[in-house]
């Protein structure tokens, strides 16, 4: 009997239309379901993975009639076929008829015996009885005889549309437009009349996106086929929609799309890393890559190279666009709808596959020169924001091409010296950085304690974050002005400005340079207390300067930059060489290893991590390390293999239990069994319930390290990503100060000691609020450590206890700011 799959944006809707098809078919037709995304959990969307897997529940030797609804169900149903042996591919049927008419038609037919066509036939007529009782509905407006020239004839179905998006019909808008058009049995095209562009063809985003449909522009839509009065339906509806993007209600739609960017003035953001930089404006390209190989002589291998790598980049953009879902919410994550889209467009890919099989050129000839046709295409447009859609285009083409060329994607760059504006950085894309180049960054979102904010501040890069979208709209080569100790950009600065901003460059230079010559001392209170001044890091590379600038050791190497921006986990002999080479540029010094903290805004596609409603909330740090003890166990053996050499400790982030840190234990026993070493073990406290049972932690580790980020993200209740709630995350709050306190009282029952590695280690003003707290370590980014070297040897702990107990009598940051700063010595 062949089997059926039901897809459907909605988990209800998918089991609705699968028990009526029963009803009609009976309880043993063989009838699955893919809807949502992972059923009643992410009861809407659409998973390639979960029909897949449907269709296997569904597998049957006469075949498989798989029925979708429109859009993204049509997308993955075709992304399940490409993930499945290509042996099987053959027995599956997409098939576009009429979900609920389609599925019951279609059950009947099955239960007959029906062979895979006939049940497919029984399912496209499914309208039939529905049309013959109410007659075929009649599209309007249907200009009669409106054609589109050269086009797909007289009959069409034509529908005129004004376009009301502030941006026209850009990416996103127009993915919407494609993936609705291609939701039906009809050949359909666009012209935009206002231009006279086209006609397009409307199951092209790029064909869609260039044709430059502007704010006010008029377009034309023509369909043909057996559902174009569906189509045209269908497409109405998603314009009356705005094509599902906001536009502000009542504007009167302006004739040209406006530019929101300030001409000049002062744009207010949140200070992210200290530090004057003046310069152009500059945006992340990505680099070229090294084709190497421009003709082959097997097209039929080079035409399934081409297929096989962009299957991969579907599958990896589709984790990048549910990881920022999570993060960040749907309407961010819609941009890589386009880029979905751009995969499978055959406006880039037929160009390739003729240049394979015609002209004789290899995959990454073919593929590349396509993308350079195409995005030239958008380079010619007039609007200036669809021509920076050109830039997309790019990056999705080079990560098939890396993939073909099996090299790690290009990281973007910039290509001249410059202030960065972007939209938001990942830590990824930080950390590929050259700050040689990047001589600032201004960001339209993220708060002061996000990833991409700690890195800037380790780049010694000053940083204003949480802009807002308008800084988008800065003009390339404009010139800007960053202040990152006030988060203020200044836009085309008076010449006033410029010489004021010089001027105090040049003083917090001298000041730095002051600071830099007492920063290869030790750093002693007044009353002869040592405290171990160390350095923040993301990888071996960043140690050099570290020890530089005067760390007295690396007090918290971020592992999981080792891991990002790859395909594949770095195995046991690669991280064990990253963290050999960090102990060799420590010659001797301390060297703090914290495993894996990946999850919540710096998940790990390769991992598969299911998708989180409150990635922040889920399975990030030890908890994915218990999660896949397998990765944390090969982590740990690396680790002591030279911890055999060096002084090495070890931390676990994100403990919440003390089951946690046992279970993590364990593992770690069973990683000594394989490779002993001495090695202090930690945890670091970042989560209110670790603080307030310190002491049965403190009892099973040998200290505590304190991430003042996420717990004062945690105490707070407020994302330290997200720039709306930046005036919240403020570790000064007397919340967070009573958690450090009752960390280190902990602490003490136990004679552990502990440290801070928190952003708020690196603030010399709340260096003697740390110490008075009983805090003994400070890790901070390496441009700081000088500077709270000096305020270690001006203060006395007996003063500083005094000051932190007076602080956490204190009701608000603002007040213990205001304390803080009558204490502070010059
Ligand atoms: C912290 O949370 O304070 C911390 C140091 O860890 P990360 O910033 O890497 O989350
Ligand atoms: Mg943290």
């Amino acid at each position: 009997m062949v089997g059926i799959v039901i897809v459907s944006h909605s988990y209800r809707i998918a089991e609705g239309v699968a028990e009526l098809a029963r009803e009609m078919g009976g309880p043993d037709v063989r009838l699955e379901t893919a809807g949502g995304l992972d059923t009643q959990e992410h009861p809407i969307g659409t998973d390639a993975v979960l029909v897949m897997q449907a269709i296997e529940r569904a597998w049957s030797d006469d075949g498989v009639l798989v029925l979708m609804d429109l859009g993204s169900a049509v997308l993955s149903a075709e992304m399940a076929l490409d993930l499945m042996p290509e042996g099987a591919r053959a027995g599956v049927l997409l098939c576009e008829a009429p979900l609920v008419e389609g599925a019951v038609a279609a059950t009947v037919t099955a239960k007959m015996g029906g062979s895979l066509e006939a049940v497919a036939a029984e399912a496209r007529g499914g309208l039939a009885g529905k049309i013959a009782h109410l007659g075929a509905p009649v599209p309007e407006p249907a200009a009669p005889g409106s054609a589109v020239p050269g086009g797909i004839g007289e009959e069409a179905l034509t529908l005129r549309l004004t376009i009301r998006n502030p941006h026209g019909l850009h990416a996103r808008p127009a993915a919407r437009f494609v993936q609705t058009a291609s939701g039906f049995d009809a050949k359909i095209e666009v012209r935009n009349l206002t231009s006279g562009r086209g006609p397009a063809d409307a199951a092209s985003l790029n064909a869609v996106a260039t044709l430059g449909a502007a704010v006010g522009h008029e377009i034309e839509v023509a369909a043909a086929g057996p559902q174009a009065a569906e189509a045209i339906h269908a497409i109405r509806a998603l314009a009356a929609r705005n094509f599902d993007e906001t536009v502000e209600a009542g504007a009167p739609a302006p004739v040209e799309a406006p530019s929101a960017a300030p001409a000049q003035g002062v744009v207010r953001g949140f200070a992210a890393s200290p530090g004057i930089a003046i310069g152009a404006v500059r945006r992340c390209h990505v680099p070229p890559l090294e084709i190497g190989r421009d003709d082959a002589d097997d097209p039929d291998a080079e035409a399934a190279a081409l297929e096989t790598a962009t299957a991969a980049t579907v599958v990896a953009v589709q984790h990048q666009r549910e990881a920022v879902a999570a993060r960040a919410g749907e309407t961010e994550a819609a941009i890589f709808d386009a880029h979905l889209l751009f995969l499978r467009d055959e406006a880039l890919l037929a160009p390739a596959r003729h240049a394979i099989h015609e002209e004789g050129r290899s995959a990454a000839r073919a593929w590349s020169d396509s993308i350079d046709r195409t995005a030239a295409m958008w380079d010619g447009l007039e609007d200036e924001y669809l021509r920076a859609r050109a830039a997309d285009l790019r990056s999705v083409g080079a990560q098939v091409l890396a993939r073909l060329l099996g090299v790690e994607p290009p990281q973007p760059r910039i290509d001249a010296a410059g202030v960065l504006v972007a939209a938001d950085l990942t830590p990824a894309d930080t950390a590929g950085l050259d700050p040689a180049l990047v001589l600032g960054i201004a960001t339209a979102h993220g708060g002061p304690t996000s990833h991409a904010a700690v890195l800037a501040r380790a780049l010694g890069i000053p940083a204003v974050v949480g802009l807002g979208g308008a800084t988008l709209e800065l003009e390339e080569g404009s010139t800007v002005a960053v202040d990152g100790r006030s988060g203020e950009l200044y836009v085309d600065p008076s010449s006033a400005d410029v010489a004021r901003l010089e001027s105090e460059a040049i003083a917090l230079a001298e000041a730095r340079a002051i600071a830099r010559e007492g920063a290869h001392g030790s750093a002693v209170t007044r009353d002869g207390v040592a405290v171990e001044i160390a350095a923040n890091v993301g990888g071996p590379a960043e140690v050099p300067a570290a020890v530089e600038a005067g760390a007295d050791g690396i007090g918290l190497f971020r592992t999981e930059f080792l891991f990002m921006g790859r395909d594949r986990m770095p195995d046991e002999e690669e991280q064990e060489a990253a963290y050999r080479a960090a102990a060799l540029a420590l010659a001797g010094r301390p060297l703090l290893i914290r495993t894996l903290d990946a999850g919540a805004d710096k998940p790990l596609p390769y991992l598969g991590q299911a998708r989180e409603e409150n990635p922040f909330l889920g399975v990030r740090g030890v908890r994915l390390g218990l999660e896949r003890p397998e990765i944390l166990e090969t982590q740990l053996r690396a680790i002591l293999r030279v911890a055999a050499d060096h002084p090495v400790r070890v931390m676990f982030p994100m403990v919440t239990t003390r089951d946690e840190l046992r279970g993590a234990r364990k593992v770690l026993d069973r990683a000594r069994a394989a490779a002993d070493a001495p090695l202090e073990v930690g945890i670091m406290v970042e989560v209110p319930a670790a603080a307030l049972t310190a002491g049965a932690l403190a009892a099973e580790v040998d200290f505590f390290s304190i991430g003042t980020n996420d717990l004062t993200q945690y105490t707070l209740a407020a994302d330290r990503g997200n720039e709306h709630v930046a005036g919240l995350t403020d570790a000064l709050h007397p919340g967070v100060l009573a958690l450090i306190r009752a960390t280190v009282d902990g602490a003490r029952l136990h004679g552990r000691w502990v440290g801070v590695c928190g952003e708020l280690a690196a603030d010399a003003a709340a260096t003697p609020l740390l110490l008075g707290l009983g805090v003994r370590e400070l890790s901070m980014s390496a441009p700081a450590i000088a500077a709270v070297k000096q305020a270690v040897r001006a203060t006395d702990t007996g003063e500083a206890a005094a000051l932190a107990d007076r602080a956490l009598d204190c009701a608000t940051a603002g007040e213990v700011r205001a304390l803080l700063g009558g204490l502070i010595r010059p």
